[in-house]
């Protein structure tokens, strides 16, 4: 018997955790923490060591697929097909399409797991630009674009994301964030709560901000104050006013970094603390002692996540985060906000390339942020008159699932020729596809770490082999795509007789004098880095042409009008009107993790509806009950559960769930839950335009109890 012990890490989300496998005759008999890790030290989560499972799993796909009935029927009728017989078909197909309808007729839709590969996210832009000029899209309009789009207009690149540097600061301030449960996003740090907690053990102090008493709030770290939903961009101008106005701040250093100050002021001076303080919940005299702590702290740091990035207003809020960190000193400021470099900098792969980034279409104006196009607006496109849409590949997505009206997109997709997707499963998505074409697990695929640059707390880069070669057929994606190209007589990575996936990473690797080959020498393939310098900031960051931070532009200045709106409908609101937050658990990550049997136990074997006792005492509504969630756009039935870390009006239900027509997942679909994003608006009219992002949290709804029979 051969045994061999491999040290690899986890690709689920941002910290890459590292983890050790033991592998016996080609087989992995056990995935566990890795305690010699130089960084990690051994801290995982259970969803990476229980990743063994997702690629043990019987229901992971093995071979190409075929279908053979028609897509109106429900259940897809799939038969194994080889690649070459799979990849001439689709390419012939897709050649056909372009000949018929144009180099537009091609969409792709790419999700979250994809960019946890660095041999697709190095060669994104060649894998598919070759499918020609049709719509592109993505997750990150689920929860994230008010970022990007944010980024692209502040700092002139959309990858820039400054991140509160935990190991030297004396006062955090997070907001709709949940480390305990998230582990952070747009920022690789290790084991947040441990920092969070040693925050506190050097005397400082760490604030929430969240309409839940979240798990990450505890004595040993700090406290939460439960904000009314979606109102976030008047709690964050509020402190920017408190700073402008009432604090004061260092004009001059702001100047040596930033331009359009004048006009950010203006901007404030209509949104005071007052003001906040009458729609979020969170009184005056804490809204000021908030922005008095922070600006007092010797260093203070500011993020943000998913809890207001999916909110009506996330661009806005970004805009003023960032403000509140720039005019209160602490941007590119030990212990404040910083930008990595790691082992290269990047910011400039994502500057800006145009400085108007609107254009008119048959859906009103648009924009595309990181090249993506609105999800909320996806069916249309597909249905468009001037470009029809006929062939999708989705590329490890689910986006049946995670755009709101899963009904509307359903029959949008019907009306395609042809759907390709790429995944290690089955999915809802999958089981609409004409191919579906099976894609290695992380444990299958050599790697490092690129996701992080620019965010990493502590910069360090680490490799890892394939742990196993792929099981069965499976391919890694970039050779997917590749293949695709090269059957539809395209240029590719195969053209190359070695194909090189991993150039780019190489040449990356190189501004730090490594390469993968010295990187497998280290302890764990993994190099730490010189300390983050807060200038890198300004030096490295700022893709702006004249190197200057933009404190007001020109596309937020337009969103003034919304917020105002905004903010009188939130007055104009009935006292008891409810509102609908998401809420993720620690067991699944999106549509996730939601075939392992293991993850099915107690209050996650479905999709309840968590509601404060008051609330549903008020409603005439009891634990355990069935009720009917309704809003303008959507109706769905859950079980009602108690949950007294809700602040009272709030609502919450996890969005992922809603697998009972995935026929190719045993166990999601006995244990389905429902689609939470069927209540979300879809279609022209339902997104932030400024930023393509979509709401799915802070939304109106109605409780109400469903009879018995
Ligand atoms: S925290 Fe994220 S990267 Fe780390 S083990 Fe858990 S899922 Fe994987």
């Amino acid at each position: 018997m051969s045994t061999k012990k491999v040290h690899t890490f986890c690709r689920i989300c941002e910290p890459y955790c590292g983890l050790l496998a033991e592998v016996e005759d080609g087989r992995i008999v056990s995935l566990t923490n890795d305690k010699d890790h130089p960084l990690h030290k051994g801290f995982s989560c259970h969803k990476g060591i229980r990743y063994l499972r997702v690629h043990q799993d019987p229901d992971r796909l093995n071979h190409p697929l075929r279908r053979g009935n028609a897509r109106s029927e429900e259940r897809g009728d799939f038969a194994q097909v080889s690649w070459d017989q799979a990849a001439t078909d689709i390419g012939a197909k897709l050649n056909d399409i372009v000949r018929r309808y144009g180099d537009k007729a091609i969409a792709m839709y790419t999700g979250n797991p994809i960019v946890f590969s660095s041999s697709f996210f190095t060669n994104a832009e060649a894998l598919t630009a070759g499918f020609g000029a049709g719509p592109r899209f993505g997750a990150l309009t689920q929860d994230c674009a008010n970022k990007f789009a944010g980024s692209e207009a502040i700092y002139g690149a959309f990858l820039v994301h400054p991140f509160p540097d935990f190991l030297h600061t004396d006062y955090f301030l997070g907001i709709g964030c949940n480390p305990a449960i998230s582990h952070m996003a747009f920022m690789e740090v290790s084991d947040p709560m441990a920092k969070l907690r040693a925050i506190k053990q050097r005397g400082g102090k760490t604030v929430f901000i969240n309409p839940r008493q979240i798990e990450s709030a505890t004595p040993e770290t700090g406290d939460v104050l439960q904000i009314r939903p979606d109102t976030d961009f008047y709690f964050l101008a509020g402190l920017l006013h408190e700073i402008i106005f009432k604090i004061g701040y260092d004009r001059q250093r702001v100047e040596k970094h930033a331009k359009n100050l004048d006009e950010l002021i203006e901007f404030v001076k209509g949104w005071p603390a007052e003001r906040a303080a009458s729609v979020s919940g969170i009184s005056l005299d804490a809204i000021r002692e908030i922005a008095r702590e922070f600006c007092a702290a010797p260093a203070a740091s500011i993020y943000m996540s998913t809890g207001v990035n999916q909110g009506s207003q996330g661009l806005l809020a970004y805009w003023m985060l960032n403000m509140i960190s720039l005019l209160s000193g602490n941007l590119g400021k030990r212990g404040g906000n910083l930008h990595s470099v790691g082992f290269c900098p990047t910011a400039q792969f994502s500057k800006r390339k145009q400085d108007q980034p609107f254009f008119q279409s048959e859906f009103g104006e648009m924009r595309a942020i990181a090249g993506t196009l609105p999800g909320n607006l996806m069916a249309e496109v597909f249905e468009s008159r001037q470009n029809p849409v006929k062939a999708l590949i989705v590329v490890s997505g689910n986006p049946l699932l995670s755009i709101g009206g899963e009904a509307r997109l359903r029959a949008a997709m019907q009306g395609l020729e042809l759907i390709v997707v790429l995944d290690i499963y089955r999915s809802a998505t999958a089981e609409l596809a004409d191919y579906v074409l099976p894609a290695t697990d992380f444990l299958e695929r050599e790697d490092i770490n690129t996701l992080g640059l620019g965010h990493q707390l502590e910069p360090h880069v680490q490799y890892t082999p394939a742990v196993v070669p792929p099981h069965g057929e499976r391919r890694e994606d970039w050779w997917i795509l590749s293949r695709l190209l090269q059957a539809m007589g395209r240029p590719s990575l195969l053209d190359d007789p070695q194909p090189k996936p991993f150039a780019a990473v190489e040449a990356m690797l190189q501004y730090s004098g490594l390469s993968l080959d010295k990187l497998k020498e280290l302890p764990c393939q993994t190099a730490i880095l010189p300390e983050t310098n807060p200038e890198d900031l300004f030096r490295f960051a700022v893709q702006n042409d004249d190197g200057l931070i933009d404190c007001c532009p020109e596309v937020f200045r337009r969103g003034h009008a919304s917020a105002e709106r905004h903010w009188r409908a939130l007055l104009a609101e009935p006292k008891d009107q409810l509102k609908l937050i998401t809420r993720r658990n620690g067991l699944m990550v999106n549509s996730w993790m939601h075939n392992l049997q293991v993850h099915k136990k107690s209050v996650h074997m479905t999709n309840p509806l968590w509601m404060n006792p008051q609330d549903a005492e008020s409603r005439g509504l009891f634990g355990g009950s069935e009720v009917s969630v309704q809003t303008d756009f959507g109706q769905v039935q859950a079980e009602l559960v108690f949950d007294e870390t809700l602040r009272p009006g709030v609502v919450a239900m996890s969005h992922g769930w809603g697998q009972s027509k995935a026929y190719g997942l045993t166990t999601a679909r006995r244990f389905p839950g429902v689609n939470v994003n069927q209540l979300a608006a879809v279609g022209p009219g339902t997104f932030d335009v400024l930023s393509n992002q979509a709401q799915l949290t802070g939304i109106n709804v109605k409780v109400t109890a469903i009879p018995s029979p």
